[in-house]
């Protein structure tokens, strides 16, 4: 009589989009042009260019340096700052050190930014809604630190100075989960009924895209995979998101972290996605490993094609001319990645849009 192997399967479900914003991006590619424009030259990079370990070690092996205080630059030397911005005070530190200062601070964090010395120009009193200690929200406080205060909770709505309830505005960290946020805000709106809301909302496109992507799919799935970092904000948000639509979730930050236990048949239907910083590669090893382990597919669930461009920073565009580069068609592409079977494990064997209805 033969002998019946069992074959389990994993269904991945992969989600679009995931992974790489725009913002990450740029300030990604900003630091290896740079990297590439000045071998042997010393490349600075004031705090995590990104928050993913992998991406600030490919950088760390390739001999960028890192650091913490510009104090640790030798004046005269290129330092980037980070996709999270700064705080004026940095820029003019850098100033101050004779440093060539490249800014890759997202376009969307610039945006929150200019909300803040507007609105504190004109008199109001700004609530900045997010982590204090997130270097976005450290940046976003520096640019009007007399006119700011931050609320990471409710709890925090009583101990607030407030000079005149018609001269409040709320502003928002990009990367905050929209479900909080949106508790936050009511929580304001109750204690302030005057208060302002920022003309359009300060949570980025890539965070709310990839949240909605797994308040859609996640409910459908027997767990919820996240390639992230610990301190990326957005990939932990997702890993919360996921839980509060009741389907457990994991944060790895590479297929290191995986383990097997969290798929105990090996016939779990697996949603797979990825943090704003965290690199397509991780993901792809994860789902070749998971496909090689237990046999299965891979549907590709579309939520929303994202096909977004950011320029190349001033400085770097001068510094590019200045060794007889044109910069005038380089600019910053974010799409959907290419899915083979030698990267992934299989090819997706359904791609499926979300339910019109979900869509914006
Ligand atoms: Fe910009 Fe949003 Fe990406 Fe942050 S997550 S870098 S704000 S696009």
């Amino acid at each position: 009589m033969p002998v019946r192997h069992y074959h389990p399967e994993v269904k991945i479900v992969l989600a679009n989009p995931r992974g790489f914003c725009a913002g990450v991006r740029m300030a990604i590619d900003v630091v290896q042009q740079i990297v590439d424009l000045f071998p042997g030259k010393d490349v600075y990079v004031y705090h995590e260019i990104v928050h993913n370990k992998h991406v600030v070690n490919r950088f760390v092996d390739a001999g960028v340096k890192f650091v913490e205080s510009l104090d640790r630059v030798p004046p005269g030397n290129i330092v980037v700052f980070s996709a999270h911005g700064v705080s004026p005070e940095v820029r003019r530190t850098a100033e101050a050190r004779d440093l060539i200062a490249i800014d890759a601070t997202c376009p969307l964090v610039t945006k929150v930014h200019n909300e803040s010395i507007r609105y504190a120009r004109q008199g109001y009193q700004i609530l900045l809604i997010g982590h204090k200690d997130h270097q976005e929200v450290v940046g976003t406080f520096g640019e009007a630190p007399e006119a700011t205060q931050v609320v990471e909770a409710p709890r925090d709505i009583p101990y607030l100075h407030i000079r005149d309830p018609a001269k409040l505005i709320y502003l928002t960290q990009t990367t905050l989960s929209t479900d909080d946020a949106a508790m936050v805000i009511d929580a304001l709106k109750a204690a302030f009924p005057l208060i302002k809301a920022p003309p359009s909302s300060d949570i980025c496109y890539a965070t709310t895209n990839r949240q909605h992507a797994v308040r859609v799919i996640a409910p459908e799935c027997d767990v919820v995979v996240v390639v992230g970092s610990r301190n990326s904000s957005n990939s932990v948000r997702l890993t919360e998101i996921s839980a509060n639509v009741g389907t457990p979730a994991y944060r790895v930050d590479d297929v290191s972290e995986i383990d097997f236990a969290w798929f105990p048949t090996g016939q779990e239907t697996v949603m797979l996605t990825a943090g704003a910083s965290a690199p397509e590669d991780l993901v792809a090893d994860i789902s070749r490993t998971l496909l090689a382990r237990f046999g299965g597919a891979i549907d590709l669930r579309d939520i929303f094609d994202e096909d977004v461009e950011f320029g190349i920073p001033g400085t770097l565009k001068r510094l590019m001319r200045g060794q007889g580069i044109d910069p005038a068609e380089r600019v910053i592409r974010v799409s959907a990645p290419t899915i083979t079977a030698a990267a992934y494990g299989a090819v997706p064997l359904t791609v499926s849009a979300a339910p019109s209805t979900l869509l914006p």
